[in-house]
């Protein structure tokens, strides 16, 4: 039988993830075999782990930062969420977070049995009359999106901490995906600009590294604490992540890629990512087709359904915003000789 292959990435457009950079692709092949739930057996992946989170703390601002590498974008929001609940004194939490959230905030408040408040968006970002409005004294947790799944844009995110500040409930930035390229942009997003409470970053989306690597950081040691829990049989005595045995693959591609990376190899990809959001939006403009103008390089495309589903007949790897356009993720496997072909293919079905 052949050995079956995975996908090329030669037509994938809306992908978070990528090709994995190739020091990220070796760290994690050399580190398959061990377990960061277990670092009194696993010693050098745990010191390969505590590299990491102060990379990526380097990366968002935060110095000495308490976090972890988690699985991925979906687990640090989950426990963001429980740090959030477990601090708060009342027993009917609520979580209130933008429309545009990731869906993994509607898996936060399933499991732990919080209410989730949505507020509508003005534009494509939080409202924040909206955000206000929703806050009361059960609040322990705002949300502000730093780069947004569908549209890639940014919350208002010092706005965000005040409403927060105002009912003692802490305030979460999802960059899950944004995370590695808005150091290089102008807005105000991270623990250094804000006093945001805890953030979510994945090294597996514009990080570059092997999937699974999430992360998790905390202002201060003391939020991480919310989510000790004892561990009787192992050498080490608590654990705060959510999973047990966990992908030292993932840890290790994580500490290996942002070393090479941070910051220089990541600015220059941004420019990269930027320059190719502005080549395919006047493209589509000289076309006449439309398309929401993109903040961080992310491209959303008015496409009919029909055009959506023939250009997907052609192989183009390419989903649909909740709206309906097609969402074009600008990750370091896009390159503009690709984007002429796909502009070529979109010329062909409007
Ligand atoms: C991708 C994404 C997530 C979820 O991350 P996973 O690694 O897929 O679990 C969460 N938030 C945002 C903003 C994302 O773009």
């Amino acid at each position: 039988m052949q050995r079956a292959q995975p996908q090329d990435f030669s037509r994938v457009l809306s992908s978070m993830c990528t090709e994995p950079h190739p020091v990220a692709r070796e760290a994690a092949e050399r580190f398959l075999a061990t377990n960061p739930g277990d670092p009194g057996t696993y010693e050098t992946v745990a010191k390969l782990e505590r590299k990491a989170v102060a990379l990526l703390g380097e990366v968002t601002g935060l110095d000495d930062a308490p976090g972890y590498v988690t699985s991925g974008g979906t687990e640090a929001n989950i426990q963001a969420v429980r740090i959030a609940r477990n601090r708060a004194d009342t027993r009917t939490p609520n979580v209130v977070v933008p429309q545009s959230a990731h869906f993994s905030f509607w898996k936060a408040a399933d499991v732990l049995g919080v209410e989730l408040r949505t507020a509508p968006l003005e534009g494509y970002e939080a409202n924040l009359e909206a955000v206000q409005e929703l806050v009361d004294e059960d609040t322990v947790m705002v949300l502000g999106v730093a780069g947004t799944t569908e549209y890639g844009r940014v919350d208002d995110i010092p706005a965000l901490v005040d409403i927060a500040d105002e009912v003692d409930a802490l305030t979460h930035v999802d960059a899950a995906w944004g995370g590695f390229v808005l150091p290089f942009t102008d807005h105000d997003w991270d623990f250094a600009d804000a006093d945001i409470d805890t953030m979510t970053i994945d090294p597996h989306k514009m990080g570059q590294a092997a999937v699974p690597a999430g992360g998790l950081l905390a202002r201060g040691p003391e939020l991480l604490d919310e989510l000790a829990i004892d561990t009787p049989y192992l050498e080490s005595h608590s654990q705060v992540t959510l999973t047990g045995t966990r992908s030292g693959a993932g840890v290790a591609s994580a500490a290996a890629v942002m070393a090479e990376l941070w910051p220089a190899g990541y600015r220059e990809q941004y420019e990269t990512s930027r320059s190719n959001a502005r080549w395919l939006a006047d493209a589509l403009a000289a076309r006449d087709v439309g398309y929401v103008e993109p903040d961080l390089p992310i491209v959303a495309i008015d496409l009919a359904h029909d055009a959506i589903d023939d250009l997907r007949e052609f192989g183009w790897r390419v989903s649909r915003t909740e709206a309906g356009e097609a969402r074009v993720v600008m990750m370091p496997h896009v390159t503009r000789s690709m984007l002429e072909e796909f502009v070529a293919d979109v010329e062909r079905v409007v």
